[in-house]
């Protein structure tokens, strides 16, 4: 099975056409949906075949119930430690719907606060892989749960993946430190942005090359134009994206990180994996939210 620690967050999405004015009361189409990238990650581990999803996150009491159900009908297995203290990590998406651009309002809530005492190396018990959100690395308690993670999994002879989480965290973090934090990861999903951001090279072929003298796979999403993936120090496949009408990009990466794991999971090659990583995220864009659809 696969263990996914991480953020569960409650997205609200907020379409309008035009520009914001103060002091209007703007006209939107607001709709909340279930998110985070590791919640969105593990269901699409699991709508990828994966069997035996399990995920570890915190969530506020406000939340705990519908998420819980969420997850399930995505067929992931939710262990959700409920906060008393703070909310559940939402954002708020404005998206003005005549430019496409979006605002992003984040508070990440009871992410957070993960906490070491959250995690016990009993949880790897039937897993064969661990894949950790970047966003947990972004705060004192959290990190310290996933450095403990990561280091019952290295115990227990588990392979760990990390995903990033974006640009913006890893500068406050300190790149140098990023890298520090992230030594015994045997796999890195990036996106092209975060991939040249950590190593400086503009080229995503030779950011990942890079990368992956650290890490022994590196699968780098280069959105519309696909994926590609290193070992060391040398990319080994590049793969397409899938035709697709793009609807909504939200979740792309979450998803080729969950087809892309499940893939790796089943044994395939790098190639393979990727492909797999490019059907889900092409799913992913064909809906609206960051979630495989559920009956
Ligand atoms: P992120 O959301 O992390 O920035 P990307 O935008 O690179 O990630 O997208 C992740 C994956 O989703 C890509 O590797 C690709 O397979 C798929 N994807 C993204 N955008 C498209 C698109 N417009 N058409 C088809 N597939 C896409």
């Amino acid at each position: 099975g696969l263990l996914v620690v991480g953020d569960v967050v409650t997205d609200v999405v907020a379409r309008h056409r035009g520009p914001l004015a103060s002091a209007t009361d703007t006209v939107a189409d607001i709709r909340t949906v279930p998110g985070g990238a590791g919640a969105n990650a593990a269901c699409w581990a699991a709508r990828s075949g994966c069997q035996d999803v399990r995920l570890l996150a915190r969530v506020g009491r406000d939340a705990a119930d519908w998420h819980d159900l969420q997850l399930r009908r995505s067929g992931v297995r939710p262990s959700l430690i409920p906060d008393d203290d703070a909310p559940t990590a939402t954002v708020i998406a404005l998206v003005d719907t005549a430019t496409a651009e979006r605002t992003f309002l984040t508070d990440s809530g009871a992410v957070h606060r993960m906490c070491p005492a959250d995690w016990s190396p009993a949880l790897l018990d039937g897993v064969a892989h661990l894949h950790l959100s970047g966003y947990l690395l972004f705060a004192d308690q959290s990190r310290q749960l996933a450095l403990a993670a990561r280091e019952s999994a290295r115990e227990a002879g588990v392979g760990v993946s990390l995903d990033p989480a974006s640009t913006g965290f890893i500068t406050g973090l300190g790149i140098e430190r990023f890298l520090a934090l992230t030594e015994g990861i045997d796999v890195l999903l990036p996106n092209a942005d975060e991939a040249s951001f950590l190593t400086g090279l503009p080229e995503p072929a030779d950011a990942a090359a890079k990368l992956s003298r650290q890490f022994p796979w590196v699968a780098v999403t280069l959105g519309a134009a696909g994926a590609l993936v290193a070992t060391a120090g040398e990319v080994v496949a590049r793969v397409p994206a899938s035709e697709v009408t793009a609807l909504d990009s939200t979740g792309a990466g979450d998803a080729f990180t969950g087809g892309f794991l499940a893939a790796r999971l089943r044994g395939t090659s790098p190639r393979e994996a990727a492909e797999a990583g490019c059907r889900a995220g092409a799913l992913a864009v064909g809906v609206v939210g960051g979630r495989p659809p559920t009956e």
